[in-house]
């Protein structure tokens, strides 16, 4: 792209590393913001950096959050005998849709996956199990993605928490295997949660 004025090649090539952004709408989003105004470039620029500034994990649950504790894990409403596991912070949203969920979460960040050299000590599981020990909780909802490595990291949590003495649970199929929670609709989300079942 020697033909492309340095700062729009490297801004194109910034937007092409994003998830479902390929180099045409990459192209596309690069020519939108040179014709903005100022102001919505610079807006654009200080959210990107203030969500690197504010947003840490949540030193409870490992969502990401700009208090600590976070939301959830504040909020006096929520059933703290049940902690629903989750792969990433983005795949809790659709569970929050689904209006059928009231415990709090625990979130891995990853997936067992001995291809890319993951295994639990990469992931937030050690933290997980030292919620569990003395604890009140009473049940574990495995909501990973159903997939073959995610099936790894389901029956790894179940070998390590039915020890414990704690009912471990994980969602109904009726996702399709292969899919992303992220993506799931509501409705398939709500049942499959509902209908969870032991492992
Ligand atoms: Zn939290």
């Amino acid at each position: 792209m020697s033909f492309i004025a340095e700062p729009v090649a490297r801004l194109i090539e910034e937007f092409n590393k994003l998830p479902g952004i390929g180099p045409k709408s990459a192209q596309r989003l690069t020519y939108y913001l040179l014709r903005s105004p100022d102001e919505e470039a610079k807006a654009l620029a200080q959210a990107i950096l203030t969500l690197k500034e504010k947003i840490k994990l949540c030193s409870i649950c490992f969502n990401t959050t700009d208090c600590d504790p976070c939301l959830i894990c504040q909020d006096k409403e929520r059933d703290r005998s049940k902690i629903c596991v989750v792969e990433k912070p983005s795949d809790i949203l659709p569970l929050e849709r689904t209006g059928k969920y009231n415990g709090v979460y625990h979130v891995l960040h990853g997936t067992i996956s001995p291809a890319k050299g993951i295994g639990p000590e990469e992931l937030k599981v050690k933290e997980l199990l030292s919620r569990l020990q003395g604890s009140s909780v009473t049940e574990v909802i495995v909501a990973t993605n159903p997939n073959v490595e995610s099936e790894t990291m389901a029956l790894y949590l179940q070998r390590i928490i039915t020890p414990l003495g704690i009912r471990i649970t994980r969602l109904a199929r009726g996702l399709p295997f292969g899919a992303e929670l992220e993506y799931a609709d509501d409705l398939t989300l709500g049942q499959a949660l509902q209908a969870r079942q032991e492992f």
